[in-house]
């Protein structure tokens, strides 16, 4: 079956999957989803015996119909290969009744890699497909993990240049330090003085601007996105889903036929998606359960229909998750409203001007798939150290939340389904939060990122992954500040005075 691909907000034309890629975002501002979406053509029990890669290539190739089976191998192959600590690429543990799969296994420590570390080559590769004349300018706002991990991806990669943005006082120490610390010779990274949400509208900002996009590519330039709106990003995070479920299957923890539910530490509602699109293409998944912070406008809305931004923006020790505009939420919206583009493009408008919308009765019915739940800064702490009591078993922050509100749907023993947990981050990146939770005030004594990392690292009886060790004493590269209304400048200048690789 090939699949097109149809804007969210009623562009009528309908492009191949690496044309999407490529755009990233629509031409009317909305995002790209499959015009119908495919079904799994090999049974679980044959899946169950394919390793990452190959299950990898029967997942994307439903989606990526018009990529050659060599292309999509070799993007493949070279996406997850020793960049990857573990053979597995995706390991999955167990922990006082809850299976979690550890996707922060790649190069920057966190499920980002799962999606960055293809996008580079499905670009490329369409880039080829399409007869792209002009290099590519990767824009990207991060709340952290997604800047390092595009950083990392598109580091030296021919035709590309890069350009990221990040709150200055949004993301933890860790992560800072893996962006200004970039080597690769395209790669631009500038804090903003605002938070991610404003990142994010400054980006969007840009890519709407269709005066400078046409100064840009009358030089040579077209922007696309390596931000979870990309559906480049969304299709390969479809593929942890289906691994976990059948490696489940192999090794027993589950027969044949169960059903699981899958807890996601849900920002920008990416990862969630995926799982939602793992469901519908064929994966006996009952519940997605979408874990919020403190910033808990999903929470909000999966209880009450109404999604409103309007509120203070909190930043938490699960700044990844920090986000008050879920931009992926859009696809959801556009699915409830039975594909009808001009409804959804009505509800976006509203989230603009009035910075809230309301969804119908029928909508609200359609969102029986879903579970809600979130957990504050307490709740956090207290479940990263609870675990770790109870099993030896070291969580990061934003994993501690899915745990929280897992364990809070499990106590209500609703249908018994075993619950998947989608483990997010090392807790390595987020030391200074998890050592705390574990150690409480100690922790206040050691003030260094470092010593904080090495103590984990002893308490926790875990190995420092290598990618960790490698920017301790890296020299900083990208010192620059901007404010949130000049990123438009910043992004002309820095591809007029060459980011590009
Ligand atoms: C990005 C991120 C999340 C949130 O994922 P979304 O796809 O944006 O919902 C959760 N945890 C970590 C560690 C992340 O980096």
């Amino acid at each position: 079956m090939d699949i097109k691909y149809v804007s969210t907000r009623g562009d009528k034309e309908k492009i191949s999957a690496s044309q999407a890629i490529l755009r990233g975002i629509a031409p009317d501002g909305g995002l790209y989803v499959p015009e119908n979406l495919p079904k799994l053509d090999k049974s679980l029990e044959e899946l169950s015996a394919l390793n990452y890669r190959e299950i990898a290539y029967e997942v994307m190739k439903l989606f990526f119909t018009d990529f050659s089976e060599e292309e999509l191998k070799s993007c493949i192959a070279s996406a997850y290969d020793e960049k990857f600590d573990t053979e597995e690429i995706v390991p999955l543990k167990e922990a006082d009744g809850l299976t979690y799969i550890e996707l922060f296994h790649g190069p920057t420590l966190a499920f980002k890699d799962m999606a960055l570390s293809i996008l580079p080559y499905l670009m490329v590769t369409s880039a080829k497909k399409n007869g792209l004349k002009e290099k590519i300018i990767i824009l990207t706002a991060t709340s952290g993990d997604t800047g390092k991990a595009a950083l990392a991806g598109f580091a030296d990669v021919e035709g590309t240049g890069i350009i990221v943005f990040y709150p200055k006082d949004g993301v933890s120490p860790f992560q800072k330090q893996q962006m200004i610390t970039e080597k690769g010779k395209n790669t631009s990274v500038i804090a903003i003085e605002g938070n991610f949400d404003d990142a994010q509208n400054g980006v969007k900002a840009i890519f709407n601007d269709e005066k400078l996009a046409a100064e840009l590519k009358e030089k040579g330039y077209v922007f696309s996105s390596a931000n979870s709106i990309n559906i480049g990003r969304l299709v390969p995070q479809i593929v942890y889903y289906v691994y976990a479920y059948v490696k489940m299957l192999k090794s027993g923890k589950i027969a044949k036929g169960d059903k699981i539910d899958v807890c996601v530490p849900t920002g920008n509602f990416g990862n969630i998606l995926a799982a939602s699109f793992a469901k519908e293409i064929g994966l006996p998944i009952d519940k997605l359960i979408c874990a919020s912070n403190t910033n808990k406008v999903l929470y909000d809305f999966f209880k009450s229909g109404t999604y409103d931004r309007q509120r203070e923006f909190v930043l938490t020790i699960s700044p990844s998750m920090d986000i008050l505009i879920s931009s992926n939420l859009e696809r959801l919206i556009y699915r409830l409203c039975g594909n009808n583009a001009e409804k959804n493009a009505e509800f976006m408008k509203r989230l603009t001007n009035e910075g809230k919308y309301t969804i119908d009765e029928t909508m609200k019915h359609a969102l029986v798939d879903f579970e809600a739940g979130f957990a504050t800064e307490d709740d956090t702490i207290s479940t990263i150290k609870a675990v770790f009591e109870k099993t030896g078993y070291v969580i990061d922050t934003h994993t501690a939340v899915a745990a929280f509100v897992a364990n809070e749907y499990r106590n209500k023993n609703i249908s018994g389904n075993r619950i998947l947990i989608a483990s997010t981050a090392s807790p390595f990146k987020f030391a200074g939060s998890v050592l705390k939770a574990l150690e409480g005030d100690k922790e206040g004594n050691i003030t260094s990122e470092w010593d904080k990392i090495s103590e984990l690292e002893k308490l926790s009886d875990n190995k420092l992954p290598k990618a960790a060790l490698e920017i301790k004493d890296a020299v900083v590269r990208h010192k620059e500040v901007c404010g949130k209304n000049e990123m438009k400048q910043v992004v002309k200048d820095k591809i007029l005075t060459g980011v590009i690789a």
